[in-house]
């Protein structure tokens, strides 16, 4: 998060790179990410205007969405040091029985599908989760790594953290692979991802409407991409190739997606910061890498 401060103060001092001095190294590697996970900013007027359907955004729309990341990252580590919240963290979810697919409406009034499933663990006849049709469960794929609902039976937000996910975490951990540049060389951001149950407990914690409320809560965003064959098919915005999709086409979406959160953590706050990961990939370049932008059109 501090690293996020660090850039937007910087563009809201309207500091040129080359005054950025010692702070230039943490600022670059800060911006290459956020305009692979967030969207690509225009910092200078003769600056391409993006790549065919790219969309850029600008320096005021950019410090507003900083604000916004930093304010989801923020009311999650307040609510983790509040004594009184609590989230109850399930290892499978087995207890979710019966489902009936349903119909109904959202906020927007737009027809969603969701399954309603009885909670085993309650005998209350109002005791039944409602869950999107879109989103996945343990129980319908073992590729799917955990996920978060809030129960309105007992007013909790929950978390499932499923059981092939918690194997996977307990033959390969983050830490297993070292912090420096050797040891990440190569490595892709993606497979990190695979064993960091941090990544995965991010991401659902930005899903929590207990932290951030309805309106703020994230979502798995989706952008429409097209292939061989021409046809138009939506893509789900998880793991850096479709993460940096969504900053690419729709960084309006990328800043409400919950992965974009994960992984620019994954890269930017939390582990294996020796590598900058705009590209997904260690190349082997790091973070004292000066931007070669020499002046910008603020
Ligand atoms: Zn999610």
């Amino acid at each position: 998060m501090s690293r996020i401060l660090e850039l937007r103060k910087t563009l809201e001092a309207k500091e040129q790179p080359a005054n950025w001095g010692t702070k230039s190294a943490s600022v670059t590697a800060t911006l290459m990410s956020w305009n692979s996970f967030f969207g690509t900013i225009i910092l200078t007027e003769d600056a391409p205007a993006g790549v065919g359907d790219q969309l850029l955004i600008t320096i005021a729309e950019a410090i507003s969405d900083m604000k916004y990341v930093r304010g989801r990252l923020s009311a999650i580590v307040s609510a983790m040091n509040k004594s009184s919240w609590k989230i109850k963290v399930n290892c499978q979810d087995t207890f979710l029985t019966d489902p009936e697919e349903k119909e109904g409406k959202d906020e927007a009034g737009n027809t969603i599908k969701y399954r309603v499933f009885k909670d085993s663990r309650t005998t209350d006849s109002a005791g039944t989760v409602k869950v999107s049709t879109a989103s996945s469960m343990c129980q319908d794929s073992t590729k799917v790594s955990a996920w978060t609902f809030y129960n309105d039976v007992t007013a909790m937000q929950e978390m499932t953290l499923c059981p092939s996910a918690l194997s996977r975490w307990g033959e390969t951990t983050l830490t297993s692979t070292a912090n420096s540049q050797s040891a990440l060389k190569a490595k892709k951001l993606n497979a990190l991802k695979r064993k960091a149950g941090a990544e995965i407990i991010l991401h659902e914690l930005t899903h929590s409407k207990a932290i951030h409320g309805q309106d703020k809560k994230t979502r798995d965003e989706t952008f429409p991409v097209t292939d061989e064959d021409g046809n138009e098919k939506e893509v789900q915005a998880y793991g850096f190739d479709n993460v940096r999709g969504l900053a690419f086409f729709d960084p309006a979406a990328a800043i409400t997606n919950a992965d974009s959160y994960g992984l620019f953590a994954l890269d930017e706050a939390m582990y294996y910061d020796a590598c900058v990961w705009d590209e997904g990939v260690c190349t082997g370049v790091d973070k004292s890498g000066t931007f070669t932008g020499a002046h910008f059109d603020y």
